[in-house]
Formats: structure tokens, C-alpha cells, sequence
């Protein structure tokens, strides 16, 4: 189907602000965009000037990367952008709505909320250990939802939805919703990515993020990849020159082969702690559950959460409680915490709070 069907009508043909940036025609004397003529002390990135709103070196790196055209790609304040900007271009206030499965990443609702559009949810399924529920998420989408998110590796149950339930997700939702797959996880789940999906379907669009394997969340690089045509009016939406100069420059150096390469071998410690902490925790009886992750990060069910909590606070370590709203847990005992791995050295001072009191190792 054809994406811009499901954008709102009164922004299909929006040209959006019409920045210095973007209208100049070349030449090397700028005197189009009211800028400084000289550099502030101190400064060698020439922040001066605005940036270009999609720096074309990064769009080529990140095309590079996520082996898409370059205008397949919308690079944005980190991927929460491109969900502000896909809600605010699809849903009419009042009007459309989203579908998500809790437990999931909050930003889905809270985009939702200020653009006035509904919410409709289809929870994961608690008893199968958070899986989609894709034929429950097909019947519940009706006229008024535009876009279905699937979190892939899900923030904060870790399981990821295969690519055959995903093609299957997409092939119901074709002519209905757009099918938008979050993978800020991707990198550390040992799946192929639904990008491949993107090239057979129009209305399929996948997030990732340079903030969790390329150790950027303060640069806020995220990208969609998607429809170029729907990249195209999102373009048109976003705020003039979005990508700061620093961040923009952050990102080229953690595209460079060295840097992806470090990445990479990060990544393969956090996994091999994930299995470290796994069967670590697998082992005590106070953890009635850890969840099958691929990602960074593990959710457990433990007797006493807040129990938990108190002790690793204790030690001054910061741990999370998910945001279960929307999920039905009357029949699950026990509350949750959500884990991110750390360093192997944090990860031992973790597990030294489970020793002192939050869990007991289960007899042999
Ligand atoms: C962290 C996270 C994001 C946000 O990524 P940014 O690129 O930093 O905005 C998006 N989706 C999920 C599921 C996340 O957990």
C-alpha cells in the first residue's frame, strides 16, 4: 500500500519551514541565515553556523550501516523523535489512535497522549512469557488506528518478536495501519532485523538508535527507516535544523570501522553477561523468573521488588520498575524489576546485593 494514505490528509502536501539551510543554492559566503560571521572562542566544529538538517555524511554512514538508500533514512533527536513525528503526521487529535503490548516502551503512549490520538492495547501474553499476541493485535485494529508499535527486543521483557510473526503482522495490517518496529535493541538480540521487511512492504518502518550499542544516548541519534515518500513528509514536520553540529560529529566518530568494531565487541561482553546473569539468578530461589532477554537489560520476578530495590539502593545502585500499566497480573505473584547489564564489575556488586538477603541460593 501506498504509506502517505495514512498520513493526515492535511499534511501530505506540507512543505514544512523552509530553513536557511535548505534553500541555499551554494556559494561559500553565507549571508542567508542572520549566523555569526566568526567562530565563539574555543570553538572548532564552527558552530557559527546551523547545521544541515540531515547531514549527508551521516546519512550516508548510517545507510552504510543499516544497508539502506540514504532516502529510506530520517535521522532524528534520537529514535523518541521519529515516534513523536510518525504519531503527529498519521493520527488526526480525537480521532486515530495507536495499538501497543504491554508492558512496553512508554514513549508509544505518552506521543499518543499529546497528540490527543486514542490508545488501544493488546497486551503481551504474561503466561507465555510476554509474547505478541499478533492475531489478538490484527482483530482489534480498526478504522481509527494508524500505527501498530512492536518493540523487538521488548523494553522491558527482552523477547523479541520473529520475523515470520512479524510478516504475518505486516501482510494483515496492508491497507489498514502503518507496522512500526522498534529495534533499539537489535544490535544485542541474536535475530535478523525486520529492515529486510521495510523493502517488501510500503507501510512497514523499523527505529534504531545510535544511544544503546554505540554508547551515544547524549548525542540523541536515532533513525527511521522507512518509505522514502513517507520519510520525505516527516522531513517536512521536523524542527528546522534538529541535529546539533557536536552530536552530528559525535556520531561520524562512532561510524568509523574501529569504533564499530569496539562497539561490536561490547556488545558480545554484554550478551555474555546476560548469560552470566541469567543463570546466576535462574539459581535463587527469591527470582521466580528471569525473562529470555536480547537485550541489554533483564526483567526479573522476585518475591519482593521494592525489597530489592531498598537493597541495591542501598549500595547505590539504581535499579527500575517497569511500568506494567495496562497488563493484568492478577495471576502472577511476585513483583518486577527491570536490570540493565553493566559492566562485569558492576554486575558483581548486583549480584552481591542478591547474596545479602534479596535471594537465596535454591538448595542443591
Ligand atoms: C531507549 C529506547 C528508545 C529511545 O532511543 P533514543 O534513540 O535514545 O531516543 C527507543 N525505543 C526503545 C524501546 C528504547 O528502549
Amino acid at each position: 500500500m501506498n504509506p502517505l494514505e495514512l498520513v493526515r490528509a492535511d499534511l501530505r502536501e506540507f512543505a514544512g519551514y523552509a530553513s536557511a539551510r535548505r534553500q541555499a543554492q551554494g556559494g561559500s559566503v553565507l549571508l542567508n541565515a542572520n549566523e555569526s560571521p566568526w567562530a565563539a572562542p574555543g570553538d572548532s566544529l564552527g558552530l557559527n553556523r546551523y547545521p544541515s538538517p540531515q547531514p549527508e555524511a551521516l546519512l550516508a554512514a548510517l545507510a552504510d550501516l543499516y544497508q539502506v538508500d540514504a532516502g529510506s533514512l530520517l535521522v532524528g533527536r534520537g529514535s523518541d523523535e521519529a515516534i513523536d513525528l510518525l504519531v503527529r503526521a498519521c493520527c488526526e487529535a480525537g480521532r486515530h489512535a495507536v495499538l501497543i503490548s504491554p508492558p512496553t516502551f512508554g514513549m508509544y503512549a505518552v506521543c499518543a497522549r499529546v497528540q490527543n490520538a486514542g490508545i488501544v492495547r493488546v497486551p503481551l501474553r504474561a503466561e507465555r512469557g510476554f509474547a505478541l499476541d499478533v492475531e489478538a493485535v490484527l482483530e482489534a485494529v480498526d478504522d481509527s488506528v494508524r500505527m501498530v508499535f512492536v518493540c523487538s527486543p521488548n523494553n522491558p521483557s527482552g523477547g523479541i518478536v520473529p520475523i515470520p510473526a512479524l510478516r504475518r503482522l505486516a501482510e494483515g495490517l496492508d491497507g489498514r495501519a502503518l507496522l512500526v518496529v522498534d529495534e533499539a535493541y537489535a544490535e544485542f538480540a541474536e535475530t535478523v532485523s525486520a529492515i529486510s521487511l521495510v523493502r517488501e512492504h510500503r507501510h512497514v518502518a523499523v527505529l534504531r538508535t545510535l544511544s544503546k550499542a554505540y554508547a551515544l544516548a547524549g548525542a540523541r541519534i536515532g533513525s527511521l527507516i522507512a518509505d522514502p515518500d513517507l520519510i520525505r513528509v516527516l522531513r517536512n514536520l521536523m524542527a528546522p535544523y534538529p541535529l546539533p553540529t557536536p552530536s552530528v560529529q559525535a556520531a561520524l566518530q562512532a561510524l568509523q570501522p574501529q569504533s564499530v568494531a569496539l562497539a561490536a565487541s561490547r556488545v558480545g561482553l554484554i550478551r555474555q553477561e546476560r548469560a552470566r546473569l541469567t543463570a546466576r539468578w535462574r539459581a535463587l530461589s527469591g527470582v521466580r523468573e528471569v525473562y529470555a532477554s536480547q537485550a541489554n537489560f533483564l526483567l526479573l520476578r522476585v518475591d519482593d521488588a521494592e525489597a530489592v530495590m531498598r537493597a541495591a539502593a542501598d549500595r547505590g545502585i539504581v535499579l527500575r520498575k517497569p511500568d506494567f500499566a495496562g497488563v493484568d497480573l492478577v495471576s502472577v505473584e511476585g513483583g518486577f524489576v527491570r536490570i540493565s547489564i553493566g559492566s562485569p564489575e558492576q554486575n558483581d556488586a548486583l549480584l552481591d546485593v542478591f547474596g545479602a538477603g534479596a535471594g537465596q541460593e535454591r538448595a542443591a
